[in-house]
């Protein structure tokens, strides 16, 4: 049993990245400018949209 933790979310929050679809990987180098580096990685579940498609939303059995 999974604690349901979006009980009423209409918008059926991805439960692989619970929303942030979009994430910024730090590669733990800098840029020129002092910043640091890092690559944007989409979610594989829900392609970097944050929400999930209903068949991936809807687990009971
Ligand atoms: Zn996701």
């Amino acid at each position: 049993m999974m604690p349901q933790q979006h009980p009423l979310n209409p918008r059926r929050i991805c439960r692989d990245c619970h929303g942030f679809g979009r994430a910024h990987i730090a590669t733990g180098s800098t840029r020129s400018d002092g910043t640091r580096d890092t690559l944007p990685v989409n979610c594989q579940s829900c392609q970097g949209l944050g929400t999930s498609p209903l068949r991936l939303a809807t687990s009971r059995a």
